[in-house]
């Protein structure tokens, strides 16, 4: 029967000499808010996850140790409960001193004390040896291309992540990869004693050896010392993982920020493998950039030679694509149509619509972005909307620094630096607040056509306060503030605002600065526009070609 454990310091090897297999938890647990009354509903996914793979007797014996409150809780409500075979929770130090060692020592000898009645057995040095050996083994054969710190990842997320950055991904989180020095050569030579004081003898003396050896692996974010990240996790591309309610996790991310980490980038799941659209796009936008800058990106070379190029955006609302010459970068050609039920029939008509607008015998590479873009990819290169956003935005204003996208039904804001690099974006695709959607149906609600609307909003002086973001309340509110004789002008522009607020909240979460570009159908309304300018006070720069954006970046990366 194995022994389950959740902190990358629980003592897998002293397991293994006593015959236990060890096995890490990787359950997922399906109805996570049945647990919340047992526990707490602000405790992280992983916790949860713990609960109730013991809960419902998935995991008899469980080792924790007292790495973080969430995990405290877990021990208390399982203790109390009493339904396991074998509980022990480890008084974990969160320091790398020699003080500690000798107290995580004391603590491992208890343990083994308790973990030598529980399974009936003596300890096996040769066998705890074997396993540290193996453990050293593992750690050392990979040539990971990138490297995932943070908060427990689920094995869902490291396999997403090794999928989208096409590369071994190093687990450095909290409960991942453990790494122990080599043995001490004193421990291969046996002193020879009488039988059972050489079994405490061999004991005492792994357990010396290996307190120091699990405290001194790479430190997870749970470690108050050394922060500074581990020199060679700067040299490559590292994931920072969060969990939602984890408290720890922004300590150890400041001093990543502040070091010269080659490429950083942020995520945050709730411990399932339910890996939401943002989480994807996040990913394969930070392993373009990572392509960007190292000046691979593939498809490139053999497509130079071909002149005109075409870029098609695949929205959830609108389906965009442009044609341009890929000589003078200017667009040739452009077209628009409702995505509508079935994005493929879309985005091929699109397709169909650009090539007639070719010069005769003139072929064009093809790019395909947006929500629907893998209904192309069969013809076309594929590429995030992040990337082909900041790409066209740089076309379409060349110093922009900040580009903010409100469409159909998600909005998002990307910073940009000085060259043109991705600095970090955030996406809303959760809810309808805040994108075209909410406009779109309040502007039913008050039944004008999109033109009264958008002049409506801009003929007030005094917007009315709709201080609900969701489409559903607001709409209830728009109807008594309609009771209430507030003019239909004043609840537009209130309407406005209610979506610049959102917007601007995007913008400082990504530190987001002028020149501002507004892309996006949203940013043909005029009244959001002037809404946002006074939120971000700046001037909001927005184009023609605003809605054409991110089909112009593809257009522009094909
Ligand atoms: P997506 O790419 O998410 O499908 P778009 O960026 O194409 O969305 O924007 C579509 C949204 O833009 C529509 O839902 C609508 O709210 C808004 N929109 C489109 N045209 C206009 C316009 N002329 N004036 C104001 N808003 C518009």
């Amino acid at each position: 029967m194995p022994i389950y454990y959740a902190c990358k310091y629980a003592p897998v090897e002293l397991m293994a000499g006593f015959g236990v297999s060890a096995l890490p938890v990787t359950t997922e647990e399906q109805n996570a808010a049945a647990l919340e009354d047992l526990i707490h509903p602000a405790i992280c996914g992983f916790a949860k996850n713990v609960l109730g793979a013991c809960r419902s007797k998935e995991i008899r014996a469980l080792v924790l140790t007292t790495c973080c409150d969430a995990m405290n809780r877990v021990g208390d409500v399982l203790q109390q409960e009493g339904s396991l075979d074998f509980l022990y929770v480890l008084d974990l130090p969160h320091v790398q001193t020699d003080a500690a060692y000798k107290r995580y020592e004391k603590e491992l000898m208890r343990f083994a004390k308790a973990l030598s009645a529980y399974t009936q057995s003596e300890f096996s040095l040769a066998h705890a040896l074997a396993a540290s050996e193996n453990t050293r083994e593992k750690a050392k054969s990979t040539d990971y291309g990138a490297v995932l710190k943070g908060a427990h990842a689920m094995p869902s997320l490291l396999e997403l992540a090794k999928k989208t950055l096409q590369c071994d991904v190093q687990n450095a989180t909290c409960s991942g990869d453990r790494v122990l020095e080599l043995p001490d050569e004193s421990l291969y030579h046996n002193p020879s004693r009488a039988c059972e004081a050489q079994k405490e003898d061999d004991l005492a003396r792994f357990v010396s050896w290996y307190a120091k050896a699990l405290l001194t692996q790479p430190a997870c974010m749970r470690m108050a010392e050394p922060r500074k990240p581990h020199a060679a996790d700067t040299k490559k591309p590292v994931l920072y993982h969060t969990l939602r309610f984890c408290e720890y996790w922004p300590f150890e991310y400041r001093e990543l920020t502040k070091s010269d980490t080659a490429s950083l980038l942020k995520i945050e799941t709730e411990a399932t493998s339910n890996s939401s659209k943002q989480l994807v796009v996040r990913l394969k936008a930070f392993q373009e950039s990572l392509e960007a800058s190292s000046g691979t990106h593939p498809g490139k070379e053999h497509s130079m030679h071909t002149r005109y190029a075409i870029g098609i955006d695949i929205g959830s609302t609108a389906s965009k694509g442009v044609l341009i010459d890929r000589k003078t970068n200017e667009i040739c050609a452009r077209a628009i149509r409702a995505t509508g039920a079935k994005a493929k029939d879309a985005s091929h008509a699109l397709l169909q619509e650009l090539e007639a607008a070719l010069p005769k015998g003139e072929d064009a590479v093809i790019c395909a972005t947006g929500y629907g873009r893998d209904t192309l990819q069969d013809t076309a290169k594929i590429v995030t909307e992040i990337t082909c956003h900041a790409k066209g935005a740089r076309a379409l204003l060349p110093d922009v620094r900040c580009v903010i996208d409100i469409g159909g039904q998600d909005s998002k804001a990307i910073a940009l630096d000085e060259c043109g690099n991705i600095e970090s974006f955030v996406m809303n695709d959760k809810c309808a607040a805040g994108t075209g959607r909410f406009l779109d149906t309040t502007s039913r609600v008050l039944e004008l056509d999109r033109e009264s609307f958008i002049k409506a909003g801009l003929s007030s002086k005094h917007p009315a306060t709709i201080s609900s973001m969701c489409t559903v309340f607001a709409e209830s509110e728009i109807v008594t503030l309609i009771a209430q004789n507030t003019p239909i002008s004043d609840i537009v522009s209130g309407l406005s605002v209610s979506v610049a607020q959102k917007t601007a909240s995007l913008v400082s979460r990504v530190h987001g600065h002028a020149p501002f570009l507004f892309t996006g159908g949203v940013s043909k309304n005029m009244s959001v526009v002037e809404a946002l300018e006074k939120k971000l006070d700046a001037k909001v720069a927005t184009s023609p070609d605003s809605q054409f954006c991110g089909a112009l970046g593809a257009a522009l990366l094909a």
